[in-house]
């Protein structure tokens, strides 16, 4: 069974480098949902997917949880909730795109199974089928742990200029537009946590670079899929000065009303604080990536030394940007500075924050993040937050040198 698998994946890549690069870019196939099903199959598990033309495609399963990943040439997904999802083994389906030019499908499964069947029939169109049966969990262990092969790897984040020594340039600020492609984050009223914080920090760069005193670098520049891990090396490849990482979550439990901002710990403020770290984590996983940890202890004892020296710096910055929001008469939450574990939070030399705006769950802070006027305060009083810390930062570090 085994060698057949590994046929599977390597006949699958093969498709992956065939086409011209003209063709691909030539359009987006679609999702045909009237013609697309998930379904138990006997002891296994059955999925038919019908798109407007053959692309270039891949299957391949990964571990913790379980689930089947599909990676495909840009597939428009609009209509996957309107497909047959009956099966019982699958506990979530998601779609989108995932990094540039390419669209994945997650399944998260609730067994081990292991790839029995994949194929695409072309004719009108393109008909994907994809059977699953049930292996034991070493067995989907060994699967999942078959190495990506090299031209699959991230890219690294190329063409980010260093920035100049500290204090002697503009400050480099690096905005983090918070998830993005395959992982919408908060959805609402039609409207995602994704697109709202790629708008938000759009409007945040311009308003900074307008103001001469910044360099800055987003993460993500649309609606694409950017890995926890690779937007901390985004900062790092651009010397950040700042990390604010930007977010409009949703949560469940209790009132959640007003911009907060987050700092890094391992001990959250409350159960909510938690939680939202946790789904960060979460989205990051079910979507593809496994946050290895860290845990070498000279490299350890590094991190904790450098920690120990930013940690004041980012108090100050959490402190900064609250006076300013506060100044601004802007809406902000009744503990409007909150810690939590959030990965992308853990450059140990970086003053990194998570900011989130306002929560997609509380329907005024929706109004307020869809209001133009809104944004455009809350990108000044940003601003303002940064330049004070900015001075302030600056003049300590002298003090310091003296
Ligand atoms: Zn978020």
């Amino acid at each position: 069974m085994r060698a057949f698998l590994v046929a599977v994946v390597a006949l699958v890549l093969a498709v992956v480098s065939g086409p011209s690069s003209a063709q691909e870019l030539s359009a987006l196939a679609r999702l045909d949902p009237a013609q697309s099903a998930i379904r138990d199959e006997g002891e296994g598990l059955a999925l038919t997917l019908t798109l407007s033309q053959p692309v270039p495609w891949r299957v391949r399963l990964l571990d913790d949880p379980r689930r089947v990943i599909l990676d495909f040439r840009e597939v428009d997904w609009s209509g996957l909730d309107r497909m047959a999802e009956t099966s019982t083994r699958v506990t979530e389906v998601r779609a989108g795109s995932f990094r540039p030019g390419w669209s994945r499908l997650v399944m998260v499964l609730d067994a081990p199974m292991v790839v029995q069947s994949a194929a695409m029939g072309t004719g009108q169109g393109a008909v994907v089928t994809l059977r699953l049966m049930p292996a034991t969990p070493k067995g989907f262990a060994e699967q999942a742990a078959l190495p990506e092969p090299p031209e699959w790897t991230l890219p690294d984040p190329a063409g980010i200029a260093p920035a100049a020594p500290r204090g002697t340039g503009p400050l480099t600020v690096v905005l983090d537009p918070g998830h993005g492609g395959i992982d919408p984050g908060a959805e609402r009223d039609g409207h995602s946590e994704a697109a709202l914080m790629l708008l938000f920090a759009r409007e945040l760069k311009e308003v900074l670079v307008r103001d001469g005193g910044f360099r800055v670098i987003l993460t993500r520049e649309e609606d694409t899929f950017v890995p926890l891990e690779a937007r901390i090396s985004i900062a790092r490849a651009a010397g950040a000065d700042v990390f604010l990482s930007l977010h409009a979550d949703a949560l469940a439990e209790g009132e959640a009303v007003g911009a907060t901002i987050y700092t890094l710990s391992e001990d959250a403020s409350d159960e909510a604080a938690r939680a939202l770290a946790e789904r960060h984590e979460r989205d990051d996983l079910l979507s593809g990536v496994d946050l290895s940890e860290q845990d070498d202890l000279v490299a350890t004892v590094l991190m904790d030394m450098a920690r120990t020296e930013t940690q004041p710096r980012i108090d100050r910055l959490a402190l900064a940007l609250r006076q300013s929001i506060d100044a601004a008469g802007l809406k902000m939450h009744r503990h409007p500075i909150q810690q939590a574990g959030f990965s992308v939070l853990k450059s140990p030399d970086i003053p990194s924050l998570l900011l989130e705006l306002g929560f997609l769950s509380s329907a005024s802070d929706l109004e307020r993040l869809l209001d133009d006027d809104w944004r455009a305060k809350m990108a000044l009083a940003v601003r303002d937050g940064l330049r004070a810390w900015a001075a302030e930062d600056a003049a300590l570090s002298a003090l310091r040198k003296e």
